[in-house]
């Protein structure tokens, strides 16, 4: 299960460091049937989440987040509002990179050590 709070919180320390001015909008966790995701602005801005994202891959999930965060700037989906959206979804794609890398690293070094582990085994035969 993702913790659909949790990423809302995460996506906003990455969106809020670029529109530091941005007051952050309450999130509310409801059944819909439509949408994955709802920003209204107004009195009370705030963003809705699909309560099935739940079971969904952090990975979307964050971008449904990032998407409606920049629905604060665009309310729209003209070219703007995809050319900011992109910029959150690289850096989305750059940190899975990273992630992706470092299991990489991990699962290098433990092929690594099995290998030694062998040798030493052969050598004791
Ligand atoms: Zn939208």
């Amino acid at each position: 299960m993702t913790d659909l709070h949790k990423e809302y919180d995460y996506c906003w320390e990455i969106f809020s460091r670029q529109f530091p001015e941005l007051a952050k909008p309450k999130l509310y966790v409801r059944k819909m049937r439509q949408k994955w995701g709802v920003c209204v602005q107004g009195v009370q801005t705030h963003i809705t989440l699909n309560r099935c994202l739940q079971t969904a891959e952090v990975e979307f999930v964050r971008h449904v987040i990032f998407h409606e965060m920049c629905h604060l700037l665009h309310p729209n989906h003209k070219r703007e509002f995809y050319d900011l959206l992109k910029q959150f979804d690289t850096l989305q794609m750059r940190e899975n990179e990273k992630i992706n890398q470092r299991a990489e690293r991990l699962r290098q070094r433990a092929e690594a050590i099995r290998k030694t582990i062998e040798m030493s085994v052969k050598c004791n035969e």
